[in-house]
């Protein structure tokens, strides 16, 4: 098969790799029909440490990418609930999906020793920036997608939906409260969106591109510039601050802000991914503390956020226009990973097709 393969920092080649066989009677093979290239993906492109992987170090290759669609080409003998030609939508990661916590629904307390989580960052989970990709645990990390979602709904729930919903519910929002988003990449957006959709008195969108500031004012939202954020946060709530504050770019600064925007004894989700370095660079537990302010970091285990996505979409209370501004053949993915890199030409998100 044909894929997107890395081979070093700023390095990514479309060229021949090895279609995927079943390593497991749990897992699935989906052909392709869709993918995108994730906020978090740019960090290996950078050569970024994540985890326990230097990526600026010669790896093994693999195929990068954990956002897919396809349909159902081959299924292992222990999955039970998918058939060839469905069509489905990947979580961006899995776990083994037998331990009590995978069946729970909690792939991230997965007990298995599998050594990686998330497809597209090492040679034991390739990606599906490709032809084909193995699903993992399909039964238990893999979803129909019903008709009345669309591709581009099925892919933002892969992870970028998931993740802004996680950050939200991560703040402890309730309907009624008012919301700060930080970040209007396509998980801020999205937390922004569902924010509208789930009841928020007032969403600010946050963001120094007009471009991205622009979408979300389409749902509802307030776009505001960072340099006047804090000023018009403070007027328009009375001098306190937002009831929640979601987080979705993952730098020292807009972490720091969150407090900054947060009202006392509110609550904030981080959920931008934060470099290891990076996170020296936050005074911030303490100005938490002075606030009694609640703070949730994390990853968002997709799954979760499934259910009420898919409500959401399917009665088109929210519904991800505009996001992908850009689409690309697969064997043009050096291309689309250059642009997505500069920010060039008015990106927020970008579909490829194989
Ligand atoms: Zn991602
Ligand atoms: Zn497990």
């Amino acid at each position: 098969m044909k894929a997107l393969v890395f081979h070093g920092p700023k390095d990514i080649r479309y060229e021949d790799f090895p279609d995927p066989g079943l390593s497991s009677p749990h897992h699935a093979i989906i052909e392709v029909s869709h993918c995108s290239i994730c906020g978090s993906d740019l960090h290996l492109y950078h050569g970024d440490t994540v985890g326990p992987m230097d990526f600026s170090l010669p790896q093994p290759q693999f195929c990068v990418g954990h956002e897919t669609i396809g349909k159902v080409v081959e299924v292992g003998k222990s999955v039970k609930n998918l058939q060839v030609g469905d069509r489905l939508l990947v979580a961006g990661g899995a776990g083994c999906g037998l331990c009590k916590f995978c069946k729970a629904g909690d792939l991230r307390r997965c007990t298995s020793d599998r050594p990686a989580m998330v497809y597209g960052f090492s040679p034991h989970m390739n990606g599906g920036q490709a032809d084909y990709l193995e699903v993992f645990a399909a039964d238990n990390a893999a979803m129909k997608i019903p008709d009345t979602v669309s591709d581009e709904q099925a892919l933002l729930m892969t992870d970028a939906a998931a993740t802004g919903h996680f950050g939200l519910v991560g703040s402890r929002f309730e309907p009624g409260d008012s919301v700060a988003v930080i970040g209007q990449g396509p998980v801020g957006l999205m937390a922004a969106e569902v924010a509208v959709a789930m009841g928020a008195s007032r969403v600010f969108t946050i963001d120094p591109i007009k471009a991205r500031r622009d979408l979300s004012r389409g749902f509802g939202a307030t776009p505001l510039h960072p340099d006047e954020a804090r000023n018009v946060i403070l007027q328009e709530t009375g001098g306190v601050g937002v009831d929640r504050v979601v987080e979705a770019v993952g730098r020292p600064e807009t972490i720091t802000q969150t407090i900054r925007l947060v009202r006392p004894g509110g609550g904030v989700g981080i959920v931008g991914v934060v470099l290891d370095g990076d996170w020296g660079g936050v005074p911030f537990l303490r100005r938490a503390q002075g606030k009694s302010v609640s703070v949730m970091a994390g990853i968002a285990n997709v799954l979760d956020s499934w259910p009420t996505l898919m409500g959401l979409f399917e009665s088109g209370r929210i519904k991800g226009d505009g996001m992908f501004t850009h689409s690309f053949d697969l064997k043009d993915g050096a291309d689309a990973y250059s642009l997505f890199d500069e920010r060039a030409d008015g990106v927020v998100k970008i579909m490829i097709k194989p």
